[in-house]
């Protein structure tokens, strides 16, 4: 039988170069489609390389594992768990680990593609991954969380290691995680590995800056946006939807430099303040009540109220799929800041853009984790750890750099700044994919 006339298990017309994988069915996209999309709009300036552009639209490795663990009660839980690696042209894969109930394989695929296309735009030596496991830690004791964490990192022990693949926190995961994943693979593979993963404390070769480093990254890249489009930080009225590692250290960063926070919104509520909420006070709130409401200083105001706050910068920095067709025309904000991963779709990118909003892309905005996650790996296989003010230096350096090419290139071909971001890291992605070439 000839490559012509054989039939493929998806029923698709003989002859046809890339049979698609069931995961990758165009009726059940989700996030993933959003990317697709995303890699379409890129394809016409990639030139000759656009030859391997297949090579984006599908993850190089995927791997979904069941994680059974004993609950407190005596009872077996089964969770669903992923870690997939969408390319490792140009090092090892590197990505987070999520814990949230709606994570799905879709979700996964989509953010460790990004994380891809993150990695290029700020030139750092890696590849992308992401994994997740389908749970409401919510729900679970810290016991039950460390069994969770240790068996997951068991499973996905095939396919992680310094060298290969290093996850790092994402939503609902944090240092502690890290360590847990550490150890696990420490002990399975029979020697310390600090370099497996990143995000650990700082006692464990953790990286001073760290924590931060997120939230770091989208003010410097976001006031560098702001510096061209005419915003002055000071006094510039900020919203910003999550409250957690990056929303949280964001608004703290741009309260410090003196901008004025007039709107918070987390998973518990949304919180407004004309004359400006003190991020401190707000964190203080939080951990003492568990809830943003009822900060003093604050109004209550119901949830879908966010996207009409009155401010000059909006930080969507929880959860993506948050700016949408529906919402993005009431956006009376100069600049939308991408703290979260995927916030804005395609369609509200067009709408954003057609009123003028300039958009500070996820893989730019909220590189400065994994940039500073890079330095972490750097100090753990040299063993020689840098100052914070060091690490602060290098980040914010990177940042303004990545920025500074990318609005060039986007001025250049007169695209947005994520079609910017596409252009350079699909470019690099895919002019080592080109001299490589294909194995065997
Ligand atoms: P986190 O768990 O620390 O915080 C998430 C925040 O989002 C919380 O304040 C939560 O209350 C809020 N939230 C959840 N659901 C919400 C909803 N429906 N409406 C409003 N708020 C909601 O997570 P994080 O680490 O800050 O990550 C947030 C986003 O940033 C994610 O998209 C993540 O992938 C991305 N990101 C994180 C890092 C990092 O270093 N942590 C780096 C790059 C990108």
């Amino acid at each position: 039988m000839t490559a012509e006339s054989r039939p493929t298990d998806l029923g698709q017309p003989a002859g046809q170069p890339h049979v698609i994988p069931s995961y990758l069915d165009p009726a059940h996209l989700g996030p993933w489609g959003i990317y697709l999309e995303q890699v379409d709009r890129v394809t016409p300036y990639l030139g000759k390389l656009a030859y391997w552009v297949e090579t984006l639209k599908r993850p190089k490795r995927i791997l979904i594992v069941d994680v059974p663990i004993h609950l407190d009660d005596g009872s077996v839980a089964h969770f669903e768990g992923y870690r997939v690696q969408h390319n490792t042209s140009r090092g090892p894969a590197k990505g987070g680990v999520r814990f949230h109930q709606d994570v799905t394989l879709s979700e996964v695929m989509a953010l460790s593609a990004w994380m891809t296309v993150k990695n290029a735009a700020v030139n750092l030596p890696y590849g992308g991954g992401k994994g997740g496991i389908r749970i409401d830690p919510r729900h679970y004791s810290q016991g039950e969380l460390e069994r969770l964490t240790r068996r997951y990192t068991t499973e996905i022990g095939l396919i992680i290691g310094p060298e290969k693949d290093i996850p790092a926190p994402d939503v609902n995961t944090n240092p502690q995680v890290m360590a847990w994943m550490m150890d696990t693979y420490s002990m399975n593979t029979g020697k310390t590995a600090t370099g497996v993963v990143t995000g650990k404390p700082v006692a464990l070769g953790g990286s001073l800056g760290r924590a931060d480093a997120t939230g770091r990254g989208v003010f410097v890249t976001g006031e560098a946006a702001m510096r061209k489009v005419g915003v002055r930080l000071e006094g510039a009225r900020i919203a910003v939807q999550g409250f957690g590692n990056v929303g949280n250290a964001a608004a703290r960063i741009f309260h410090d430099a003196g901008a004025k926070i007039v709107a918070i919104q987390d998973v518990s509520g949304t919180v407004i303040s004309t004359a400006g909420i003190d991020p401190y006070a707000a964190l203080e709130h939080l951990r003492g009540t568990g809830s943003i409401l009822g900060l003093s200083g604050t109004e209550p105001l119901e949830r879908d109220g966010f996207w009409d706050v009155d401010c000059d910068v909006m930080i969507p920095a929880a959860l993506e799929n948050q700016l949408t067709e529906a919402n993005a025309h009431r956006i009376r904000a100069k600049v939308v800041i991408e703290g979260a991963n995927g916030p804005t779709t395609p369609a509200a990118d067009d709408i954003l853009q057609g009123n003028g909003v300039t958009v500070v892309p996820d893989v730019l905005a909220n590189a400065g984790g994994v940039t500073v996650s890079y330095f972490e790996w750097v100090q753990d296989f040299s063993s020689f750890f840098w100052t914070e003010d060091e690490i602060n230096a290098r980040l914010e350096r990177i940042m303004r750099e990545a920025f500074a090419s990318l609005w060039e290139v986007s001025q250049k071909h007169g695209v947005t700044l994520r079609t910017a971001a596409f252009i350079v890291a699909c470019t690099r992605v895919l002019e080592a994919r080109a001299l490589r070439g294909l194995y065997p």
